[in-house]
């Protein structure tokens, strides 16, 4: 969306392109950002969560995006006996995602931290998911903020978008913007990051393990066991069950409500 946007397809160009650094993406995608920022004729700005600690290492420490004893990430549930027992309630898109980008728009608007927005103030905000993502469409909570989807407007899908994509730079991967360690990873994306980024699948493998550890808050606050992986069983077997299987279960990014992860 960044690159159409920019040869016009979608009328005037964006005055910045906002990237949430939740601190914990493959290095795919901090290199594709820094490709990005070369090649946009508009500036690339990164933005973190207003706290000391990464999504990462939040999770690892069992605290919130404030240091408080918490699981911020959706960690499925599973009871004692490892049946399906809920997923956990999601604080991270809004904390290391929505916050920071709807900071940096009222910085860029002269704004104070808490200060009234004037009742002229509009803002268009653009989020790229694809024709085949509709779902995941949004009005904005804030009356000043216009959410758009040029590509959905567009009826391009994801798979036109990685076509186009292709095309123009056939030597380039183009990954989603997740969390390493997102439990809304499909089975896809897991094989991908276990073959592409070995080390960062060992981190998630490491963290997923943490989570069922006495030593984790996770462990005591929900009295359940916490996977990364819906399948409810240790992340490196999960994995290899999706791949002996013809059915895998899918990602769970359409519950991505706010429509910035995973695009
Ligand atoms: S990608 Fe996943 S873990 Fe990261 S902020 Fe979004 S929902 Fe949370």
């Amino acid at each position: 969306m960044a690159l159409l946007a920019d040869e016009g397809r979608f009328g005037q160009r964006p005055d910045v392109a906002v990237f949430a650094d939740t601190g914990w993406e493959p290095d795919a995608v901090y290199d594709n950002v820094g490709w990005l920022e070369q090649q946009l004729s508009y500036p690339v700005v990164t933005v973190t969560a207003d706290s000391d600690r990464s999504l990462q290492q939040a999770v690892t420490e069992g605290v919130n995006v404030r240091g408080r004893p918490w699981l911020t990430i959706p960690g499925w549930l599973a009871d004692p006996d490892g049946n399906p027992a809920g997923v956990n309630w999601r604080q991270c898109t809004t904390d290391y995602k929505i916050a920071p980008i709807r900071a940096e728009v009222r910085k860029r608007l002269g704004l104070k931290p808490r200060s009234p927005i004037p009742d002229s103030t509009t803002v268009e905000m653009w989020l790229g998911i694809s024709a085949d993502e509709q779902i995941r469409m949004r009005i904005s909570p804030d009356r000043w903020i216009m959410n758009r989807y040029p590509l959905v407007d567009s009826a391009m899908s994801r798979s036109d978008c990685i076509a186009w994509f292709a095309e123009r730079w056939p030597d380039r991967r183009l990954p989603r913007s997740a969390c390493a360690g997102c439990p809304y990873r499909s089975a896809e994306s897991w094989a991908e990051l276990r073959e592409t980024e070995p080390h960062t699948f060992a981190e998630a493998v490491r963290i997923d393990t943490l989570l069922r550890s006495p030593d984790h808050h996770a462990f005591h606050m929900f009295r359940k066991r916490v996977f990364l992986h819906p399948r409810r069983v240790p992340l490196a077997d999960a994995v290899d069950a999706d791949a002996a299987d013809t059915n895998p279960p899918p990602g769970a990014w359409g519950n991505d409500c706010a429509g910035v992860c995973g695009v």
